[in-house]
């Protein structure tokens, strides 16, 4: 099965505008997918009110629409990237009023409300920014309800400066815990293919924690694009196929109505 299962539509505020369900739906055809998960922003926050998204209700509509609309070409999926699901109750709210396949669990923010993306990097001891950056992942996992453990390498993506280059591998530590928690409660760890458009020119999570999480009993795995254009649906998918069979894993897990199913991967 070719799946794709992180992507974003107009209802995005960092996504391409005017973007609509429908249109990404048939670029999702266009390129071969047979599964493909619509996932739009919504993020919480402590202090201020959710954002990114520019109208979760409208978006969910068109997306259960184009469900059926396309039902006998692909397989559409209802689903949500949720950004800080622990940090505002309005959250868990949000997921238990609407019907959904699939909710991904994203850090976005650390506790101070700031995208990890607008942190200045140069001012800051790093160090102590991804231990804080694995306490607050943890918090999120504990926390619970979403499905799909999005880029939990999202920081290696933007912490680059100077001579300083990013790297989980002195806190593998942090990330066993990590991975533990996320398997015991059963979600899917995401490979992301955002990282071949940064610095690292790879998709995401660095291959020694696929295998670290493949060893440690990991069986439940996510792709997806991570596309915010209609032009890049599918984009980096065959690299995190490739990368998820290196380490042994031959089944992706969908969700849904928030229900896993393991489908054979690639081809
Ligand atoms: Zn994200
Ligand atoms: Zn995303």
């Amino acid at each position: 099965m070719q799946v794709d299962l992180h992507m974003h539509t107009g209802y995005s505020a960092d996504a391409a505008h005017p973007q609509r369900v429908e249109d990404k739906v048939r670029a999702g055809i266009a390129a071969g997918l047979d599964i493909m998960a619509i996932t739009d922003h919504l993020d919480f926050y402590r202090t201020r009110p959710p954002a990114e998204n520019r109208d979760p209700e409208g978006g969910l509509r068109e997306v259960w629409a184009a469900k059926r609309t396309f039902a006998d070409q692909i397989e559409v999926l209802a689903g949500i990237e949720i950004g800080q699901i622990h940090a505002d109750p309005a959250a868990d709210a949000f997921v238990r009023a609407h019907e959904l396949d699939m909710v991904i669990g994203s850090l976005h923010a650390m506790p101070n409300d700031l995208d990890i993306y607008f942190h200045d990097y140069t001012r800051l001891n790093c160090d102590a920014f991804l231990r804080a950056y694995f306490e607050e992942l943890l918090r999120m996992e504990r926390h619970g309800g979403f499905d799909v453990l999005a880029h939990i390498d999202y920081p290696l993506r933007v912490m680059r400066h100077g001579d300083y280059v990013p790297s989980f591998d002195q806190y593998m530590d942090r990330v066993e815990q990590v991975l533990r928690v996320c398997i015991d409660r059963g979600y899917a760890l995401e490979l992301n293919a955002a990282g071949l458009k940064g610095w690292q020119k790879k998709v995401g999570p660095p291959q020694n924690i696929l295998y670290e999480y493949r060893r440690m009993g990991g069986e439940r795995i996510s792709i997806g694009s991570d596309s915010h254009a209609l032009d890049n649906v599918a984009l980096g998918v065959p690299d995190c196929v490739q990368n998820a069979r290196d380490a042994g894993f031959d089944t992706v897990t969908v969700f849904r109505a928030r229900r896993p199913v393991m489908v054979p991967i690639g081809s």
